[in-house]
């Protein structure tokens, strides 16, 4: 199978490519405008662990793997561009991760909420369109994110359910709740695949997945192999920012009163999931849904378990309550249906202790790195008042 993975440069393009290519029997292929390294930058950080060049990476998978990484670099904004790398690699499958993944990035002034949502509107759409042109056959893999649907106080189906409306009962898409212009740029993005696959007979998967967090194994690896990995309050998963505050021995800040409730997956599950996908097409013209959120956690219990394990390693990990910069329910039902991946065959191998104690000990190999970052783990995005102040800028 040949699979490209589009936004192979970020946090879950390069795992996946280092995924597929050790452990698969797929040709990979990538494309990336390298544009998260300059957001990141943008805010005044870097990922705490540090990341080799593209080049510099996929070299280094080569020499792993035995086999090449073609990839591209460009702007997938660009129509032409998008149409000329489908049409040169001619992807059995394109995993498509190349958006903006920061709801505070999008939060910060009218300014970002444009650009998050042009970019990851643009980049589906011409992904969608150089398919079609080509025949749509090709399955598209689409990351879409459990925070499309919101905390609407009432279970979630995976996707559609039966609605009753006015005593008249229908098989619907289930009303979309998102709380930031990030993830209603995924909800329009979704909108849009949904409607081509009625059109055009495009198959495309669109995977809700819960937050992300882990590093990637790693078994004494080449440095250049590593994967991204954000700590800041603008770009960072929240158990990175956790495991870097205790790290650091900063108070762990938990927003709000920490009742909200999200699902969480290890990175190792993200991969696993996506590589079941792509061995498990729709048919053709099928628009399917599939929630992943293996653990469901209050975040004011799992920051708990995050101190646990940092005092496992040495570390006087303390709590904090700071004023919530987000506009969200801080104690709610989170009842979420995900029937699909298990039907496949998929089963969470994660062990929460054991995926916290690689990810503090790989912050704590980090040194000065992550002690540049301290000022930038304090949220300055507020969602009713944008951005407060400029954070310093990072030497890292
Ligand atoms: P990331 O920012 O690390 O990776 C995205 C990559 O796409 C980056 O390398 C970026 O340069 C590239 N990209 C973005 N716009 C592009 C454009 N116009 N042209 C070319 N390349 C472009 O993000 P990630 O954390 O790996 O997330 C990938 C996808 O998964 C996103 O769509 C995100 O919404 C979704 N997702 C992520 C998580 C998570 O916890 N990380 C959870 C659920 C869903």
């Amino acid at each position: 199978m040949k699979v490209l993975i589009a936004g192979i440069d970020g946090y879950l393009g390069w795992s996946l490519a280092r995924w597929l290519t050790e452990r698969d029997d797929v040709e990979v292929h990538g494309v990336d405008g390298l544009m998260r390294r300059e957001w990141v930058e943008e805010v005044g950080s870097a990922s705490a662990v540090p990341i080799a060049t593209l080049p510099d990476r996929a070299a280094a998978l080569e020499r792993r793997s035995g086999g090449p990484i073609p990839f591209w670099i460009g702007d997938l904004r660009d129509p032409g561009f998008a149409s000329e790398v489908v049409r040169a690699v001619e992807p059995d499958a394109v995993v498509h991760l190349a958006e903006c993944p920061s709801a505070p990035y999008s939060m910060m002034d009218p300014d970002h909420c444009r650009f998050v949502q042009t970019n990851n509107l643009l980049t589906t759409m011409n992904l969608m369109f150089a398919l079609v042109a080509e025949g749509a056959s090709a399955h598209m893999v689409k990351l879409g994110t459990m925070g499309e649907y919101g905390t609407p106080g009432v279970p979630i189906p995976e996707g559609s359910g039966w609605l009753t409306h006015e005593g008249e009962t229908a098989y619907l898409p289930f009303p979309r709740q998102a709380g930031s212009w990030y993830h209603w740029s995924k909800v329009h993005g979704s909108n849009n695949l949904s409607f081509a696959c009625r059109l055009s007979g495009l198959r495309v998967t669109d995977v809700m997945q819960g937050v992300v967090f882990g590093v990637y194994p790693s078994d004494g690896d080449d440095a250049r192999l590593d994967t991204r990995c954000d700590v800041d309050a603008v770009f960072g998963t929240v158990i990175h920012r956790w495991c870097a505050q205790a790290v650091l021995g900063a108070p762990l800040t938990v927003y709000g009163a920490g009742g909200q409730r999200r699902g969480f997956i290890a990175l190792e599950d993200s991969m696993r999931c996506l590589q079941l996908l792509l061995h498990n097409p729709p048919d053709a013209g099928e628009y399917r849904v599939v929630n992943q959120l293996d653990d469901v956690h209050r975040l004011d219990a799992l920051v708990e378990r995050v101190a646990a394990a940092a005092r496992l390693h040495g570390l006087a990990a303390q709590i904090e309550h700071v004023p919530n910069p987000r506009l969200e329910e801080e104690d709610h039902r989170y009842d979420v249906a995900s029937d699909i991946l298990p039907s496949l065959g998929y089963r969470s191998r994660h062990a929460m202790d054991a995926d916290l104690g690689a990810i503090l000990g790989k912050l704590m190999t980090t040194g000065d790195r992550l002690h540049a970052l301290e000022g930038v783990l304090h949220p300055d995005v507020s969602w009713v008042g944008g951005r407060r102040g400029r954070p310093e800028v990072v030497e890292a």
